[in-house]
């Protein structure tokens, strides 16, 4: 079935998702803060609005794809009593799970619906629709936004009430995280040891140790020829984005007083990294951190 869909947040995401979905038959009302994102939009089939409340006033869907919680909510209090009755609002920005919860409650109280659908896959993914989604709220909404997400990527997990998409992003990114740090430490301690980088990855790719941040991401050059290690750590998944998904998820580790100690170290980390390197830099050019920081 074809929807009318209010695209707000045309950024490296947004704006190759917004295009998949006319690529699928829908029609797509854009806005963006940035006029140059808009006109890219533009010609790939969205129709441009001037502002968020003019796209989303005749919309059956709202989709939002913005930088961080804040915005989120403040384009809920711009949009929210505009939209007609019963419109489902997808939020697919990475965001805190309580921002998210507060996000659903706000949509609820003004006679709209909501769910929290943020991606894995990052701007390939988006370009090539092929995102995994992970998705809280109720299962109507999610059925219904369902043909939606299928047209912007090929995985939806229903993950549980509100919020629960965001908790899904939050810890698999801890995983994530975490692990690339435990693989960087194993490679340079291997160095140290003597141990050729493949003779590690043979060993450790098919045994134990075996992990994403190994196996496809592999942050040393070598082993993995597609890894961003092999093009001077250009992105990739940015440090930045790690650092900000590292800073949500201590935030969650705070608030529900749960013990992470490594969690909550890979945050500082990667933050203290990402100042330095900001979005130019692959998250697995930490190895070279710790490379340098190895013997101080
Ligand atoms: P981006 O900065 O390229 O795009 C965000 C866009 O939102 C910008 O164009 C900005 O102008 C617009 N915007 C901000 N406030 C707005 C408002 N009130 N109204 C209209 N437009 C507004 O960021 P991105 O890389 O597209 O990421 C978007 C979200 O997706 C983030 O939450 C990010 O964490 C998440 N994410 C990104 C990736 C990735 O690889 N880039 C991967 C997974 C998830």
């Amino acid at each position: 079935m074809s929807r009318t869909v209010a695209f707000i947040g045309l950024g490296h995401m947004g704006g190759p998702m917004a295009a998949n979905l006319i690529k699928t038959g829908h029609r797509v009302i854009g806005h963006d803060l940035v006029t140059a994102a808009v006109e890219a939009a533009a010609g790939t089939g969205v129709e441009p609005a001037a502002s968020a409340p003019e796209a989303v006033a005749g919309a059956d869907v709202v989709i939002s794809m913005l930088p961080a919680g804040r915005h989120v909510l403040g384009l809920y209090d711009d949009i929210l009593a505009v939209a007609r009755p019963g419109t489902l609002f997808v939020d697919c920005s990475t965001i805190d799970v309580a921002d998210a919860r507060t996000a659903h409650e706000r949509a609820l109280a003004a006679g709209k619906r909501a769910l929290d659908a943020p991606v894995s896959g990052g701007v390939v993914g988006a370009e090539a629709a092929t995102l995994t989604f992970m998705a809280g709220g109720g299962e109507r909404e999610f059925a219904e936004a369902r043909p939606l997400l299928e047209a912007m990527g090929n995985k939806a997990v229903h993950c549980g009430g509100p919020g629960a998409g965001q908790a899904a992003k939050v810890c698999n990114n801890m995983i994530l995280g975490v692990s690339m740090i435990a693989v960087s430490e194993a490679f340079v301690l291997g160095e140290s040891l003597g141990l050729s980088h493949q003779a590690l990855y043979d060993v450790a790719s098919t045994a134990s140790g075996q992990c994403w941040a190994l196996s496809v991401n592999c942050p040393v050059p070598g082993p993995v020829p597609t890894s961003p290690a092999n093009r001077d750590y250009r992105p990739g998944f940015a440090a930045s984005l790690m650092a900000k998904d590292l800073g949500l998820a201590a935030n969650a580790v705070h608030e529900g007083g749960v013990h992470a100690e490594l969690g909550l170290r890979a945050a500082e980390l990667y933050a203290d990294y990402a100042e330095r390197v900001g979005d130019s830099e692959d998250f697995s050019g930490i190895v070279r951190t710790i490379r340098n920081r190895s013997g101080e």
